[in-house]
């Protein structure tokens, strides 16, 4: 027990169900497990632990929403204004969504309220989408007409992380309903809280009943679970990338669909003619915001070598001003880590780091947190390529800072992971930005910015970053589709079998 708490929030429940055709209820076999405050670690709550009976269950009661209920037949209009309703329910709520999120996950208030907000805003976006779907017809005159006819999938499975968990998940659940297909979302089970509001934000939005289905629990009993069942043809998946391969090859005998948001190790490059001050402060925030229990951070920074020196030095001297604080303070940028098995991961790669680099700030928990799950901004300076800490995602407040001396290495260095969703790159040469954006194995690039997202774009990642794009009308492709019906407006004109005398 530590002397430093944050704020019990008000009537939080004790336990959080299942909520499976529109009622909430325990796991069939009951079990459950416990809920840590990453504060003090203790359990402060339990979740039904699901397992195969409660996914059947929930399953089932999509697969018949969606097979006789009235959602997938519902006009976009009509679709789109519930979906609006979903996201003023989830700004009206934002507060309390937050406070539950920063309590449950440890990130920042400031920035759950921020991810809040993002989440309302992912609902606003697809509702806008679907109103506005066009579909291609394609004309041979005077001989055939072509169309596309979209339509809804099913029952989707969505599993998702803990970083973030609440935003991670408005971005599945909106695009799939927006489609007119049934859920069953599996949240993570270190941060089951925040999605235990779902239930009542889409009673009182309207969705019909059955259309949305949570089951929590962990992994490889519930997750697993939903991945194997026959009857769910789509897979929407963000986490590790080795739980991606596991979940890639499970749906594989049933060939699912399979979209897969996973790890990331992203560059940052900084040459010697950027603005230097935008650069540092975008960096520092690109790897310690979120607690640095981001996918897209900027966890490797190279630096070219003629203003190295004066980088890692004032890098350093501002990453030990970052303020590490209690979850629920305004004023605290890194908060703690979500559970203890994930601060020990940070702290081992911390050890691993002073063992294969230079410590310049961090390196363990910061002064005045001697329990919980808080640790330091670390910057590690002089990182070789091959060091487990370029090499690894740490998924924590830790960086690993390189030089270059040219731009082929740049790249090369920049390329040398086995992830591809972001890179970051600054500098004010117009050719080199571009060429280096069109050379980097990215799914995502972004100059002279840190990252802000325009929401039509596709999101996604390249080699173990990821399969597949979501964003925009992307999302919508995954989540439904597309069949072309061709139609003859002429003569009938394949050759004639079988007539010969
Ligand atoms: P994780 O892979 O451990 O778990 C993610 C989800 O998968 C959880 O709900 C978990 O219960 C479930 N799961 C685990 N094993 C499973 C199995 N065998 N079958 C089915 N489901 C299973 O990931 P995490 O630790 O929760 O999240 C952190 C990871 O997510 C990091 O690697 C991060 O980079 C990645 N991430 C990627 C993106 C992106 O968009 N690319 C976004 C956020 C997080």
């Amino acid at each position: 027990m530590n002397d430093y708490q944050s704020p019990v929030p008000a009537d939080l429940p004790e336990r959080i169900q299942h909520y499976i055709d529109g009622e909430h209820v325990d796991s069939a076999e009951g079990g459950s497990f416990e809920v840590l405050n990453p504060v003090t670690n203790e359990a402060y709550l339990r979740a039904a632990a699901g397992t195969k009976a409660d996914v059947d269950r929930a399953v089932a009661a999509a697969t018949h929403a969606f097979e006789t209920g009235p959602w997938r037949e519902t006009l976009p209009r009509e679709r789109s204004r519930v979906l609006h309703r979903i996201a003023d329910l989830v700004e009206s709520r934002g507060e309390r969504l937050a406070e539950l999120e920063s309590f449950d996950s440890g990130l920042p208030i400031t920035q759950a309220l921020g991810q809040a907000r993002r989440a309302a805003e992912n609902f606003r976006f697809f509702a806008d989408l679907i109103v506005a779907q066009a579909d291609d017809v394609y004309k041979v005159p005077g001989r055939q007409i072509n169309y596309v006819s979209r339509k809804p999938i099913g029952v989707a499975g969505l599993i998702t992380p803990w970083n973030t968990p609440f935003m991670l998940e408005s971005w599945k659940l909106a695009p799939a309903l927006a489609a007119g297909n049934s859920v069953v979302l599996k949240p993570a089970e270190f941060t089951p809280l925040s999605a235990s509001l779902w239930s009542g934000i889409f009673e009182d939005a309207g969705l019909p009943r059955g259309v949305f289905n949570l089951v929590n629990g962990l992994g490889e009993q519930a997750g697993d679970a939903l991945v194997k069942h026959p009857d769910v043809p789509l897979i929407s998946f963000t986490g590790e990338s080795s739980t991606g391969q596991t979940i890639f090859a499970n749906a594989a005998p049933a060939l699912k669909g399979l979209s897969m948001e996973l790890g990331g190790k992203s560059p940052a490059v900084v040459f010697a003619d950027a603005d230097l001050e935008a650069a540092i402060n975008a960096t520092i925030f690109g790897v310690f915001s979120l607690n640095g229990e981001r996918c897209t951070a900027g966890s490797r920074i190279l630096v070219e070598r003629s203003i190295y020196a004066e980088f890692i030095e004032r890098y350093a001297a501002q990453a030990a001003r970052v303020k590490v604080g209690l979850p629920h303070e305004p004023g605290t940028e890194v908060g703690a880590l979500v559970h203890p098995e994930h601060f020990e991961k940070v702290m081992h790669y911390i050890e691993i780091g002073k063992q294969e680099a230079r410590l310049l700030a961090g390196g363990g928990r910061p002064e005045g947190f001697p329990t919980g799950n808080f640790v330091a901004p670390t910057v590690f300076a002089d990182v070789a390529p091959e060091a487990r800490i370029f090499q690894e995602e740490i998924f924590g407040p830790v960086v690993a800072i390189t030089p270059f001396d040219s731009e082929a290495e740049a790249l090369e260095l920049a390329n040398n992971t086995k992830y591809g969703l972001a890179a970051y790159i600054w500098t004010n040469d117009l050719k080199r930005s571009h060429n280096f954006a069109q050379s980097v194995q990215a799914g995502m690039v972004w100059l002279n910015s840190n990252n802000v997202r325009d929401l039509r774009t596709p999101f996604g990642g390249v080699k173990a970053s990821g399969l597949g794009h979501e964003g925009g009308y992307r999302s919508l492709d995954f989540y439904t589709d597309q069949q072309a019906v061709h139609i003859n407006l002429g003569e009938v004109h394949n050759p004639v079998f079988g007539n010969a005398d």
